[in-house]
């Protein structure tokens, strides 16, 4: 018997994350009670790890316990020594900071191109001209899962010798055989398109350095020796969550599909609107994130038709990191142009139970 429920009074909430359930999981679960092996790069681990190899097209993969985890290491290997600075964009989610911080970096915040809303290579080359001393890394960010440019980036590197590391966290899924030598860090975490709860990875093509960034994850113990050869913490992911992880991949072509669609479906309702979505959204990478770039004299009033309708929103990525008290003191460049664009980025209603009803409604209130 079908059911036909109208939604039409309810509000419509920005966000509802979906993992396997329990029975998905269980016969993973049942492999780890036959095994006996719960941590320690235990063999539903190992083979999650050669999944997402498969999935990205990265030769090498580092699981770590989350998505600022992979950023902190990956810069930590990268920088090799503590201190410097470490150029990063101010309109980033708050984690970035947090990771450069805690790899012992200081973050220059600079501006992002206001079209891809990522940093680019010139801006970080207008930084490097502001700053005395030549940074320890750039940390380039992935806007709500839109692919990086890769040969830019490499470009940038072989240049002026300065190591960078992506935090492409939410872009698992579009990444695909572009990786490199530049280490590539995504999250895991239940609000991104491959959600196992809490958990992350890095990516890369260079077999040292994943060497290197997964004995980071167990105490520095490289090879079989039970000795700390470098310094690193436990930053492993368990083998219940590799069984999630087993799980979420099996589902994920569906549900990609699915997201696919229903980006679409907002593309195509937009199309005459002055509201736009981010570059190649839908057809070039999925997001689990899906933000309008509103015109800024319209923000206000939107947001005040979205509130009316009983539709939710989120500015994913607040106003920008020097917007934080934790953050409020780090070095910066200008960001004017930050400050007016993430004002007018807004994170809409995006989930799998989302119907064309839905999105008819929230469509309906932007300019
Ligand atoms: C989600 C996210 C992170 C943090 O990942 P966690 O797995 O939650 O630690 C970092 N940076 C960006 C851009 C993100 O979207």
């Amino acid at each position: 018997m079908s059911q036909v429920s109208d939604r039409s009074g309810l509000p419509i909430k920005v966000l509802i994350p979906k993992l396997p359930t329990a029975s998905a999981i269980a016969p993973y679960l049942g492999r780890i009670d036959a095994s006996r092996v719960y941590s320690n790069y235990g063999p539903l681990s190992r083979e999650f790890s050669a999944s997402l190899s498969e999935l990205t097209g990265a030769a090498g993969v580092t699981l770590t316990c989350n998505g600022t985890a992979a950023i902190e290491l990956a810069l930590r290997a990268k920088c090799r020594s503590e201190g410097g600075v470490c150029i990063m964009p101010a309109f980033t989610f708050i984690a970035s900071a947090h990771a450069v911080c805690n790899a012992g970096l200081v973050p220059f915040l600079v501006e992002v191109d206001p079209n891809t809303l990522m940093v680019t290579p010139e801006i970080a080359e207008a930084a490097l001209r502001q700053l005395d001393t030549p940074p320890a890394a750039v940390l380039v960010v992935s806007a709500f899962g839109a692919s990086p440019d890769f040969d830019g980036w490499m470009a940038f590197e072989a240049k002026h010798g300065i190591p960078v590391v992506f935090d492409a966290a939410a872009a698992v899924t579009s990444v695909s055989d572009r990786i490199g030598a530049q280490p590539v860090c995504v999250s895991l975490h239940a609000t991104k398109v491959l959600g196992i709860g809490e958990g992350g990875a890095i990516l890369s093509a260079d077999a040292d350095f994943i060497e290197y960034a997964t004995a980071m994850t167990g105490f520095g113990f490289l090879g079989s020796e039970r000795s700390s050869a470098i310094r690193g913490g436990n930053y492993r992911i368990s083998e219940y969550a590799a069984a999630v992880g087993l799980a979420a991949l099996e589902a994920l072509p569906t549900r990609l599909e699915r997201l696919r669609s229903l980006i679409e479906a907002y593309a195509t309702r937009l199309k005459n609107k002055e509201a736009r979505l981010q570059p190649g959204a839908g057809h070039e990478w999925i997001t689990m994130t899906l933000n309008v770039i509103l015109p800024e004299d319209s923000v206000v009033s939107t947001l005040d038709r979205l509130a009316a309708a009983g539709v939710e929103w989120r500015r994913w990525w607040g106003l920008g990191c020097h917007r934080h008290p934790a953050f409020a003191n780090v070095p910066r460049a200008d960001l004017s142009a930050t400050n007016s664009l993430a004002n007018c980025v807004i994170g809409l209603p995006f989930h799998e139970d989302l119907s064309v009803a839905d999105i008819d409604r929230v469509v309906a209130c932007l300019p």
